[in-house]
């Protein structure tokens, strides 16, 4: 048998490689970092990776990453019973939140209509959109989804099922990179994205 890393040592391999955008060279470069440099603290970072999942939760009303029931959005005062901006995954909101343009409060779907992948309404948080809705009787509702065909489906099932509510419906206006959604997209696109954003018409 050719030798090999210790068992230990390819154990902590085998877990970095799990991670997203981790092949075998880099795991394996993380590992000998981790185990020889002065720098590295492994404690630290076992610690802190049980730590988060368990203090770290969706928010219950929005999807967004909170430590309690609320996130911070949510929590203040001053943004409830205004617009509510639907995105599809609750990693979109910060993008968003950080062009300083946008002032409601938003509702991650927890991801978007994909027949292919059997991801039908109901595995999605329409539900509670819905009750939002009708509860908090919000000024406008904008569909932030992204430009491709999963999410422009999206998009048209949401306007079918809001519309009836009476709620006044906008879509953000083109110009997101298909495919990436909100996350890629740099902080002037996001802006002229919600500021040019226009009634929603079933397409
Ligand atoms: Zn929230």
């Amino acid at each position: 048998m050719a030798l090999d890393y210790p068992l230990p040592f390819l154990e902590l391999t085998r877990e970095l490689r799990r991670l997203p955008g981790i092949g075998p060279r880099s795991a394996e470069r993380i590992a000998l970092w981790l185990l020889s440099n002065e720098d590295a603290r492994p404690s630290a970072l076992a610690a802190a990776l049980a730590a988060a999942p368990e203090a770290i939760h969706p928010c219950r009303q929005c999807g967004f990453f909170a430590t309690g029931d609320l996130c911070e959005i949510c929590s203040q005062p001053s943004r409830r019973g205004r617009e509510i901006c639907v995105v599809e995954q609750s990693t979109d909101i910060l993008p968003l939140e950080r062009t300083g343009t946008f002032g409601g409060v938003y509702h991650a779907l927890g991801g978007r209509l994909a027949p292919l992948d059997h991801i039908g309404p109901g595995g999605l948080r329409i539900e509670t959109l819905v009750e939002r809705i009708r509860d908090e009787k919000p000024a406008e509702v904008i569909l932030a989804l992204s430009a491709d065909v999963e999410g422009e489906a999206t998009t048209n099932y949401l306007i079918e099922i809001l519309r009836p509510l009476g709620v006044p419906l906008t879509r953000i206006a083109h110009g997101l990179p298909a495919g990436g959604g909100l996350e890629h997209a740099d902080q002037i696109t996001l802006q002229r994205a919600l500021s040019g954003r226009r009634p929603a018409e079933e397409g």
